[in-house]
C-alpha cells in the first residue's frame, strides 16, 4: 500500500468540502506538505472520484448526508476517512467510528493539526509512517527545534519532560490556535486514553512553570492556546 517508501509525496487525498474558503486554503498547505489533492465540493463527486490514499470528508455537504457518504464510502472500500465535523454537530466519537470513519477533526482547525491527524491515520491503516519533516517551531522569543528536541526561550535553553516537549510542540505548532482539552489529550497522550484530564493541568503548570505562565493562554471551558506574537513571527 505505502508506495514511494511512505513519504508522502505522491499520497493522494480526496478532500470533499463544499465551502471554499475551508478547502482553498486546506488543498494548499497539504499540497505543501507532498500530498496531491483531489477536491470535489459534493457528496454525488466523492462517490465518482477517482480512487484515493486517504479521504477528508466534510459531513455537511449540499446534496448528500456527509454520513451516508461515509458509509457508502466504507462499504466499497477500505480507504481511509476523516470526518470534518462543524462545531454543534449532534454527533459524537462513537457514530462517527460506527459510520466506519478512522478520525475526525472539529472546525475550525490549523492546517498542521490536520496534517498531523492525516499522517497518524495514514502510519496507522499503513502500518508505516511518513516523517513528520523535522523542522524548528519558533513562536516569538521560544525556540523548538525538533530534531535534537532543544527548546529555548530568549536564547536560554530550558529542560523539558518528554511529555512536556510533545504538548509544548503541540501547541506551538499551531499559534493563535486554541486547541481543546479533547484534542490535545487525543493527540498528545493516546488516543484510547480516557483517563481523567487533570494529567493535562498538571503537564501544563509544569510547563509554565518552565516556559513562562504568560506564554500559554487558558480557555476557559475550552481548551489552551499559545497566542501568535504581536509581530506576527
Ligand atoms: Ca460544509
Amino acid at each position: 500500500m505505502c508506495r514511494t517508501v511512505c513519504e508522502p509525496d505522491g499520497m493522494r487525498l480526496l478532500v470533499v468540502e463544499d465551502d471554499p474558503s475551508i478547502a482553498e486554503p486546506l488543498r494548499t498547505g497539504l499540497e505543501r506538505d507532498g500530498f496531491e489533492v483531489n477536491w470535489v465540493s459534493t457528496g454525488a463527486d466523492a462517490l465518482t472520484a477517482e480512487p484515493a490514499d486517504l479521504v477528508l470528508l466534510d459531513l455537511g455537504l449540499p446534496d448528500i448526508d456527509g454520513s451516508a457518504v461515509c458509509r457508502e464510502l466504507r462499504e466499497r472500500s477500505s480507504v481511509p476517512i476523516i470526518v470534518v465535523t462543524a462545531r454543534g454537530d449532534e454527533i459524537d466519537r462513537v457514530s462517527l467510528l460506527e459510520l466506519g470513519a478512522d478520525d475526525y477533526v472539529v472546525k475550525p482547525f490549523g492546517i498542521r493539526e490536520l496534517t498531523a491527524r492525516v499522517r497518524a491515520v495514514l502510519r496507522r491503516t499503513q502500518g508505516a509512517a511518513p516523517t513528520e519533516p523535522d523542522r524548528t517551531l519558533v513562536v516569538g522569543d521560544l525556540s523548538i527545534d525538533q530534531r535534537t528536541r532543544k527548546v529555548s526561550r530568549a536564547g536560554t535553553s530550558i529542560d523539558l519532560t518528554p511529555k512536556e516537549f510533545a504538548l509544548l510542540a503541540y501547541l506551538a505548532a499551531e499559534p493563535g490556535t486554541v486547541l481543546t482539552r479533547e484534542q490535545i489529550i487525543h493527540d498528545v497522550w493516546d488516543e484510547h486514553w480516557w483517563g481523567p484530564t487533570k494529567t493535562l493541568d498538571v503537564h501544563i503548570a509544569s510547563l509554565r512553570k518552565k516556559v513562562g505562565a504568560e506564554l500559554i493562554e487558558t480557555i476557559r471551558g475550552v481548551g489552551f492556546t499559545i497566542p501568535e506574537p504581536p509581530d506576527g513571527r
